[in-house]
């Protein structure tokens, strides 16, 4: 669906004018409405949302609260989606921007993923391949993964979701993140060359042989994040010339030379536990989005916080939720009008939901 226009007359509004009327629009919708907000979102965004957190916290918040009759995800779509098919079917759920997209979700079509499955069932037994999807998909390819005996995951939770799918099968096929499906697997011990491929969707049969299919452990899609895979060892090791004494803490979708050259490494909400409770006169260089270092610096006034990529990264697709944008949807509800629903087809809801639901029980 693509995102119509926005009436000039809000398009024209300053800041301060559209704060005045998101706040009386927020005021009147009360308790029937819940924003959420992702930690990536920019601050003029993130002041409006009752809760903010990652995209799996994020839904499962929208899932504790069902008296809320709608949802603002301030977030991308396909974390929209997941709170779809995570909520009731009289809530609805609403992307304030329809082309908030992520462009790591957009590289695993599920076209592409079937084909990829067919072309692995000409070599191998593709019964014992689990798929892994991380969270980071369409509603489709977790479909995919539901239907075909695999589970979602998580940053925080791929390391016990890729134990599971390696205790359940002979391989696993991992998308669309190749570095959180790498560094996952060596972090489990797993060697990045002699037990790994990595699935180029665009050339045939992957840009593999069937005799590595059939060797390797892991089959890694070639997907990664345009924000994550801008941070490299370099950055790494100006920022220790730089700052005696400091900690460099990246996301694990980065790519693996990063991680390890890092002092730790995780999800979102890992980096924000372990950055904000480090004692005061910490230094940290964060390997993750702007807004998000930013906002742990401005918080954090003790201690040193920097982002590791010199040049400002952030989600260029989280920033199309403008706060104009945000007004609009509400000013509509307030006519009671439902624009920018994510409405997930049933029938893709309920496999997709075989996969969050496996994730959740191994988690
Ligand atoms: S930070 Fe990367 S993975 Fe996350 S929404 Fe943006 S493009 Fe997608």
């Amino acid at each position: 669906m693509l995102q119509q226009p926005l009436p000039a007359e809000i398009t024209r509004l300053i800041p301060a004018e559209t704060d005045a009327r998101i706040a009386t629009a927020r005021k009147s919708l009360a308790d029937d409405l819940l924003i959420l907000g992702h930690h990536y979102q920019r601050d003029e965004i993130i002041k409006w949302a009752d809760f903010r957190g990652d995209s799996l916290k994020l839904s499962q918040l929208a899932a504790e609260h069902p008296e809320a009759k709608t949802i603002i995800f301030c977030g991308v779509h396909f974390m929209a989606e997941s709170a779809d098919i995570l909520t009731t079917a009289n809530q609805a759920v609403i992307l304030p921007n329809m082309s908030a997209g992520c462009s790591m979700a957009d590289m695993a079509s599920s076209r592409q993923v079937e084909a990829c499955w067919e072309d692995l069932a000409e070599v191998t037994d593709t019964s014992r391949i689990v798929p892994i999807t991380y969270v980071n998909s369409t509603a489709a390819l977790k479909a995919f993964v539901g239907r075909n005996g695999g589970a979602s995951c998580t940053s925080s939770n791929a390391k016990k979701v890729v134990e599971w799918a390696l205790e359940r099968g002979d391989k696993l096929l991992f998308f669309p993140d190749q570095h959180l499906g790498r560094n996952t697997a060596v972090a489990l011990g797993l060697d990045a060359d002699n037990d790994m491929l990595l699935w180029d969707p665009y050339k045939p049969f992957g840009g593999v042989t069937p005799k590595e299919v059939r060797a390797k452990r892991v089959l890694l899609w070639k997907g990664h994040c345009s924000v994550h895979g801008r941070f490299n060892v370099d950055q790494i090791a100006k920022a220790r010339q730089d700052y005696t004494g400091v900690k460099v803490i990246v996301h694990p979708e980065c790519p693996l030379d990063v991680v390890q050259a890092a002092d730790l490494n995780g999800s979102t909400e890992y980096i924000i536990k372990a950055v904000s409770e480090s004692p005061a006169g910490s230094v940290w260089a964060v390997g993750t989005e702007i807004n998000l270092v930013s906002r742990l610096a401005q918080e954090h006034p003790d201690k040193t916080i920097f982002c590791l990529d010199p040049v400002v990264c952030p989600c260029s697709t989280m920033y199309r939720i403008h706060p104009h944008y945000l007004l609009w949807v509400m000013e509509n509800l307030l006519d009671g009008v439902v624009v920018n629903q994510v409405k997930v087809p049933p029938a893709i809801a309920a496999d997709a939901r075989l996969a969050l639901d496996r994730m959740l029980a191994i988690s």
